[in-house]
């Protein structure tokens, strides 16, 4: 059987520098950011916010010189990451394109799709979204409908893409499609495309989730066509490549800090002179956090070092996910807070947001079960 191994990995000296500029930059745009937008820090969409961190190289900041990446490593990649989540600042507007899209892109485009698309995204000029998600085809990725056929001058695209977040301000997509066989082919024949979102017979329509915020989407296509050179990597390789996709999301700090605002909120409420019972619980969610950051960074180091951790960045994303779900019941059970969203103090306007949207954690990015289900196979146990 085998198993999984966080070594302890720590953050090199030299990022407490780039940790420095980094707050410097976010004093000077956060003056006016609410409590409440910073609880939504990767929702909080502001094109403007990603072109000011592409100018400082905060955005494919790992990739290439020559494709407008900074060729810096991993872990000062993290230190950007944290910060940017801690601060709940605005990301959602370049987040997938720079965690998900680039890499990509940068690991099985073609050269023109690299020299067109990258410099783009590291200026923060692009919004991307993925399209992997289908009416039947939630965990269940194999079993994707939607064909892609190859004709005279490119590929004609027909069915629908479901979830997809950002499709409504995104301009690109890279789309999972069927480029040949039927869903009984499972993994095989199918195929990624870097699909613009602007061209014909493509429909975005936005779908509101329990919180009232409009931030996935059903993306409709109508024998779209796609020019040839929309074509990721090889045909009929598309499985491997987005697994391999799926891969870039699943270890980082946005695992376990996308409720943290309402930790912050809470510590700002109990102030210095916090009861013993407030103090037990504030220590026993920083021990939490802690050896959760602790295990990412670990991950991170294995990344830099070209390792593999694909199980124990799933560990990362299974443990981060059911506590930063928890932690708004934690509170709402010590405090019990009236949630007003609207009116309440910035505590109780966090903690209105996230207690509607802290069910998505566990399903956004493949469902806890899925996840668990990569574990226990990577083990040996399925
Ligand atoms: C906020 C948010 C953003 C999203 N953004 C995107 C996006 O940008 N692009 C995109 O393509 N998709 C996106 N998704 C979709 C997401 O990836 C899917 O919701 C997820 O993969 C689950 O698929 P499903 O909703 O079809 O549920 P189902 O697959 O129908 O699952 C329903 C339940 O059954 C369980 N289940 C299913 N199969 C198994 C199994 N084999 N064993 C055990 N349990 C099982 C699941 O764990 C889940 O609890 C997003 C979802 C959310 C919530």
């Amino acid at each position: 059987m085998s198993a999984f191994r966080f070594e302890p990995s720590s953050l090199p000296a030299e990022t407490a520098t780039l940790r420095q500029e980094i707050r410097a930059f976010l004093a000077e745009f956060s003056a006016d950011w609410t409590a409440s937008a910073r609880a939504q820090s990767w929702d909080g969409f502001d094109p403007q916010f990603s072109r000011q961190m592409g100018a400082r190289g905060w955005i494919g900041m790992t990739w290439p010189k020559r494709y407008g990446g900074s060729e810096r490593s991993a872990l000062e990649r993290y230190v950007v990451l944290e910060e940017m989540l801690f601060a709940g600042a605005p990301v959602s507007f370049h987040w997938i394109a720079d965690r998900q899209s680039g890499p990509l892109l940068l690991r099985f485009g073609s050269e023109r799709q690299r020299c067109d698309i990258l410099p783009r995204i590291a200026r923060g000029e692009l919004c991307f979204c993925i399209g992997l998600s289908e009416p039947d085809a939630g965990s269940d990725v194999a079993n994707i409908r939607t064909r892609a056929r190859q004709v005279d001058g490119g590929w004609r695209v027909t069915g629908s893409k479901l979830w997809t977040t950002n499709a409504h301000r995104a301009q690109y997509m890279i789309g999972l499609f069927r480029t040949a066989g039927d869903p009984s082919d499972r993994h095989a024949e199918l195929s990624q495309f870097l699909v613009d979102l602007s061209r014909p017979g493509i429909t975005v329509r936005p779908i509101r989730d329990l919180s009232g915020g409009e931030h996935f989407n059903e993306v409709v296509f109508e024998d779209a066509l796609l020019p040839a050179d929309a074509l990721i990597g090889r045909a009929g390789e598309g499985w491997q490549q987005a697994m391999a996709e799926l891969a870039y999301e699943r270890s980082g700090p946005e695992r376990f800090l996308s409720s943290i605002r309402a930790l912050i909120e809470l510590i700002r409420v109990l102030g210095p002179e916090a009861s013993e019972e407030a103090a037990a619980l504030i220590g026993r969610l920083t021990a939490q956090l802690v050896t959760l950051r602790n295990m990412s960074i670990s991950v991170a180091g294995m990344l830099e070092a070209k390792r593999d951790p694909a199980i124990e960045a799933a560990v990362v994303k299974d443990l981060g996910g059911s506590f930063e779900q928890s932690l708004p019941e934690v509170i709402q059970a010590f405090a019990g807070l009236d949630l007003d969203a609207e009116r309440g103090s910035d505590l109780q306007q966090v903690m209105a947001h996230l207690t509607l949207v802290v069910p998505s954690f566990s399903l956004r990015g493949g469902t806890r079960e899925i996840l668990r289900g990569i574990i226990a196979r990577g083990l040996g146990l399925r």
